[in-house]
């Protein structure tokens, strides 16, 4: 949200949208220190969420240094001590989206210290997994993280960003799926819906990508215009777009969407 327009505040209002949550990511630009990333957050934190109660809508938000900027491990660490202080403001969801860009040893090494971070502050986690060909690698790689902690309850993580070759092994091993709509790469609402009919509607929910490219903040009612298309009733519709995701946020007991 922090690179869209109010006319986005509205429209997803007006869609029937009940909260926003937006997790900390790649700018489009690299930050050149940690100066860049505490501003960053204080926009997640206390501008954003203003903006957005205008418009009526609650704005949440995850924090973290995103593994595509993670690979200068200075950067990344400065910016892992800013966080434990942070999470103290009302809004914050958890840590995300942590996880993979390109397999990365350096990335590896920053995720294990979000899982740590979480793991210290009990806090839900979001997790990016890479695109196209380093998905299926960096999947397991992330997996094999999250495991190797040894106290990481798997329903408190989602693995956002599945696809059709990724989403058993995240939801055989206990892990929320998040399938991502994008018009340009990870999935579209067809493949979601093929995804749901594939795997089932148990721990997965839909995210519209919303940033500064090419993207569709209204992705997610329009899926549900598609379900209803396909057959799809209101009480399968409010399960996987709207009790889903509660049951999962509700976790952290701060997430109050609207009624
Ligand atoms: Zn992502």
């Amino acid at each position: 949200m922090v690179s869209r327009t109010t006319d986005d505040y509205q429209a997803m209002v007006t869609a029937g949208c009940a909260a926003v949550c937006e997790p900390a990511f790649w700018a489009g630009y690299d930050r050149k220190n940690k100066d860049g990333f505490f501003d960053y957050f204080l926009q997640l934190t206390e501008y954003e969420p203003r903006r957005a109660k205008k418009y009526l809508l609650p704005h949440y938000c995850w924090l973290c240094i995103n593994p595509k900027e993670s690979e200068d491990m200075g950067l990344a660490n400065d910016v892992i001590s800013l966080i434990p202080e942070l999470l103290a403001k009302p809004t914050v969801l958890g840590i995300g989206e942590i996880g993979l860009n390109k397999n990365s040893r350096n990335e590896l090494l920053i995720l294990e210290k979000h899982i740590q971070l979480a793991a210290d502050h009990d806090q839900l986690i979001l997790v990016h997994t890479p695109h196209l060909e380093d998905k299926l690698k960096g999947t397991h790689l992330i997996l094999d993280a999250l495991k190797n902690h040894g106290s990481i309850e798997p329903g408190r993580v989602i693995i956002d960003h599945v696809e059709e070759h990724t989403a058993p092994l995240v939801l055989d091993q206990g892990y929320w799926a998040g399938i991502t709509l994008y018009p340009e790469s990870k999935a579209t609402p067809h493949r979601a819906i093929d995804m749901f009919e594939l795997y089932g509607h148990e721990r997965v929910w839909l995210n519209s990508a919303c940033d500064w490219g090419h993207s569709d903040p209204l992705a997610v009612p329009r899926t549900a215009l598609e379900l209803r298309r396909r057959g799809y009733d209101t009480d399968f519709i409010d399960k996987v777009l709207y009790r889903n995701p509660l049951e999962f946020l509700s976790q952290n007991p701060r997430f109050k969407p609207l009624g």
